[in-house]
């Protein structure tokens, strides 16, 4: 007998976001049960709930639990998955909803921003053999021992890529408000294409330099286990973009993307010690504390002192004042600053590799425009700059432009 041919749908929230859109995305799903023999459908919250969620959480404590955080974000999905069944239902599909602990989709207890360690399998078959589509809660997890976990915002197109890589699905389709992945946002930049096909890596690079259209984990499960993933829009029937293995022609473009990233705040320690240990002694505490430390940069020393500058996200503001406060007082630094008016821009392209200057060429783009660069950093296939937020939408026009991405730009 042939092997049953499941395809893996997720959508998000703005697809599901009302009774018109849902309707939208059953006539998706339908499609797909016509392409498929099953389908796992993947939902995200409506579009807001997750917000909410959390900032009823802010209203009711100082200092929310984050465990406690996870059980109540994690109902947005509760929500959609109940609601897009019973219209399935009404549509007479075979369906039934299912939250990823009664799967389960088994995490970490990272609350807020768990890592999928297995996912049942064997039971997702056995309820395929009863079932057309499953209707399953993306975000969510829950640890070995019960306890509900999610997976960080945007988390649902992780759920979706892991669940099409442990049922070995042909294909994993993520519907959202855009008809894929463009050479940067659509929605600040005009000018931005939308790609038929983008390389993991580059993909990788956009998803971690902020271009929220797929979350960065998603990416990485997709590269692993090989999963090629397609972006498309719930609303038309535009192909999308496939996001698949790197190939020669994918070099022939230095720059294929920008991205940018406002959710940015730069810390600095002036005249800290120029000693060994310092480096360890800011970020050590800080890793353990989960912060997420970007992009660090350490001056040259005067008279033995030093100036340390790095880069976090602003929710995690708080907590590195307080810890930067601490060793600033042990070290004798003199002060800590922050800044929050700050965002990043990156130039991405697998092309970069084989090619000197791109750095150069953006530097001179930007200046031209008097937007001061405040911190560098870069990697084989990427540059990112730091600049004042009030220019993030500038700067990134202006690097599509400088390096060829512009829609009318052969
Ligand atoms: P969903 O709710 O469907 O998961 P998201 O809001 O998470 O949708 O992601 C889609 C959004 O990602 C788009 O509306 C767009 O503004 C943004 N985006 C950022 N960079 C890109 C890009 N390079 N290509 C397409 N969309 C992008
Ligand atoms: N609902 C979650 C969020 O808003 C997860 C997702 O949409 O992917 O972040
Ligand atoms: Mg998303």
């Amino acid at each position: 007998m042939a092997a049953m041919k499941i395809l893996v749908q997720k959508f998000g929230g703005t697809s599901v976001a009302t009774l018109e859109r849902m309707q939208k995305v059953r006539e998706k799903v339908e499609d797909g049960l016509g392409r498929a023999d099953k389908v796992v459908a993947v939902l995200s919250a409506r579009a807001g709930d997750t917000d909410n969620l959390l900032a009823l959480a802010g209203q009711w404590s100082k200092n929310p639990d984050r465990a406690e955080c996870d059980v109540l974000a994690s109902t947005g999905e509760q929500v959609s998955v109940a609601l897009f069944t019973m219209l399935l239902k009404d549509g007479g599909i075979k369906a039934r909803s299912l939250l990823a602990c009664q799967i389960p989709v088994v995490t970490d207890d990272s609350f807020g921003r768990a890592r999928i360690r297995s996912i049942g399998s064997e039971a997702l078959r056995a309820f395929l053999d009863r079932y057309d589509v499953l209707v399953v809660t993306g975000f969510q997890g829950c640890t070995e021992d019960g306890r509900v976990t999610t997976l960080g915002r945007g988390g649902s197109d992780t759920s979706a890529v892991a669940l099409a890589a442990a049922l070995g699905s042909v294909e994993c389709e993520i519907y959202t408000d855009v008809d894929g992945v463009y050479t940067t946002d659509p929605n600040i930049c005009s000018a931005a294409r939308k790609m038929d096909r983008v390389a993991y890596s580059e993909m990788l690079e956009m998803a971690s330099m902020g271009a929220k259209v797929l979350h960065i984990r998603s990416v990485e499960f997709a590269q692993k286990y090989n999963v090629p993933v397609r972006v498309r829009s719930t609303f038309n029937d535009d192909p999308g973009t496939l996001v698949t293995q790197e190939d020669s022609s994918m070099e022939a473009l230095l720059v294929s993307g920008i991205a940018y990233d406002r959710d940015q705040a730069r810390v600095t320690l002036h005249d800290v010690p120029d000693v060994p240990g310092v480096a360890a002694a800011v970020f050590g505490p800080l890793s353990e504390k989960g912060v997420l430390v970007d992009m660090i940069v350490q001056n040259t020393s005067l008279d033995g002192l030093t100036d340390i500058t790095f880069t976090i996200s602003r929710k995690d503001l708080k907590h590195t004042l307080e810890i930067t406060a601490e060793v600033a007082a042990k070290t004798g630094a003199a002060e800590v600053v922050h800044d929050v008016n700050v965002a990043k821009v990156s130039a991405i392209g697998v092309g970069m590799r084989n090619h000197s200057g791109v750095a150069a060429r953006a530097f001179a783009a930007l200046t031209q425009e008097g937007i001061n660069i405040l911190m560098i950093s870069t990697s084989e296939i990427k540059i990112t700059i730091l600049i004042q937020e009030k220019y993030v939408e500038l700067a990134v026009r202006i690097l599509h432009d400088t390096f060829g991405l512009d829609w009318d730009v052969a």
